[in-house]
């Protein structure tokens, strides 16, 4: 029997999405504000400043209040990518300055910095978390300082494939040397370090609702902001910068990057499911765990300890260097037409099969075999400061991107993911290293 493609993460409708959206057209609110980007904003707010456990940590805000619920607010946006624009935008992030950003990262995380007409310096990762290595982190501000005598305008972590970086080690550094954090969470939504949601632990925190998240509102972002004022601050940002005269008037170069109040209503509906989908992600990542313990060759990248609670967005996995995969020998032999998993709008053909820095073959032979049976995977993203459009910025390196990247594969982890796919998911794992 032909089985259905298996995809990293789909979206998945709870069915009250369009409820919302036929009150939008209902109410004539198809614009970009309204009731259902104020109730999907509130539901974010109620979601993120839930602490589960006692103590919390912010940074340049006031501190939580007794009971543990934070005061953060939320700014719905069109995308995560905008999100992390203005939150640099917000931290005076201008043309000559600098910006520390994890390398290994989608490029949305950098990408921004440049549209400011600053430079990104990448940090690299720290092998438990994969993320934001903190000593790494502190020598790059002390090498900034001495070689540029002007601090980094702002610090970004990222919580890739869900996996939270240590908030605490990472805020610390930050409040000694007085420079705000943007955290990226456009995948780690809900996931937790000690308890806390990330990104609300430093000055902004950046979420994605862009199809394969873990919420989707087709395509949307938001911004956790520490207070009303800088969250009134982004919202003039994000509509243009106008201000209250009869007449446009603009003091400010601003952006359209307000959410859709149709978006809002998918967000409202995918609400009802967030903790379902955190769930299931985190049972996936449970039934893997199980059925791959004993396979040689091939780790689960895990919760360091118990302070992290990741979502496990996607689940990934390394294979040893030594494992044979059948048909690693003819991996990288054909030049990509297309984007791998079909992503909309990858139009420029791959110039040459392979590059100075890529997967190792068995993992592109592993990653063909379960193309082969329907499954789509991906190799790790590749790090930022090899990229050739970052070739010139300045980068503190120790390898452990670069190496994971040459290593590691994502695996299906999304709401349609059955139980039943990841026994076939690990059956034609064991089956291609057989
Ligand atoms: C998806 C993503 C973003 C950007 O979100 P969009 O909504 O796609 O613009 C930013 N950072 C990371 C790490 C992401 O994975």
């Amino acid at each position: 029997m032909k089985r259905e493609r298996i995809y990293l993460c789909l979206a998945h409708m709870s069915g009250r999405e369009q409820d919302f959206i036929k009150e939008a057209f209902d109410t004539n609110w198809v614009v970009p504000m309204g009731p259902n980007v104020n109730g999907f904003e509130k539901d974010l707010e109620e979601f993120v400043n839930r602490v589960e456990n006692g103590e919390c940590r912010m940074q340049n805000s006031s501190s939580c209040t007794p009971n543990s619920q934070l005061t953060k607010r939320v700014v719905g946006l069109s995308a995560g990518t905008a999100a992390v624009h203005l939150a640099l935008l917000a931290c005076g992030v201008g043309p000559g300055d600098e910006v520390l950003v994890q390398t290994f990262t989608f490029c949305a995380s950098s990408h921004p910095i440049t549209y400011c007409g600053a430079t990104p310096v990448f940090i690299d990762s720290e092998k438990d978390s994969w993320n934001m290595d903190p000593d790494l982190l502190e020598e790059a501000i002390k090498d900034r300082l001495a070689k540029t005598g002007r601090k980094p305008k702002a610090i970004i972590p990222v919580a890739l494939y869900g996996m939270p970086y240590q908030a605490g080690r990472i805020m610390e550094i930050a409040d000694r040397y007085g420079i705000p954090v943007i955290e990226d969470a456009a995948e780690g939504l809900g996931s937790r370090f000690d308890g806390q949601v990330l990104g609300t632990f430093g000055r902004y925190g950046v979420l994605s609702f862009n199809g394969n998240k873990m919420i989707t509102t087709s395509g949307g972002g938001a911004l956790i902001c520490p207070d009303e004022a800088s969250a009134k601050e982004v919202l003039y940002f994000a509509t243009q910068a106008r201000e209250a005269y009869p007449y446009y008037q603009h003091s400010d170069i601003g952006y359209n990057y307000r959410m859709s109040n149709i978006c809002a209503g998918i967000g409202r509906g995918q609400m009802t499911v967030l903790d379902e989908h955190i769930a299931h992600h985190r049972h996936v990542q449970a039934l893997y765990r199980e059925l791959l313990k004993d396979v040689e060759g091939v780790a689960l990248h895990e919760n360091p300890s118990p302070r992290y609670d990741s979502n496990f967005w996607l689940c990934t996995a390394t294979l040893d260097p030594g494992l044979h995969v059948r048909g690693q020998e003819k991996a990288y032999a054909e030049t990509l037409r297309g984007a791998v998993g079909g992503a909309a709008g990858v139009v420029h053909a791959a110039a040459a099969p392979t590059t100075d820095c890529q997967p190792n073959a068995n993992v592109e032979a592993l990653r063909m075999a379960l193309d082969a049976d329907n499954i789509e995977a991906r190799p790790l993203w590749k790090p930022m400061h090899r990229q050739p459009v970052y070739s010139d910025a300045p980068a503190y390196v120790n390898g452990v991107s670069e190496s994971l990247f040459a290593v590691g594969i994502c695996l299906p982890a999304g709401p349609y993911v059955t139980d039943d796919d990841v026994r076939y998911i690990v059956d034609t794992i064991k089956d291609a290293i057989g």
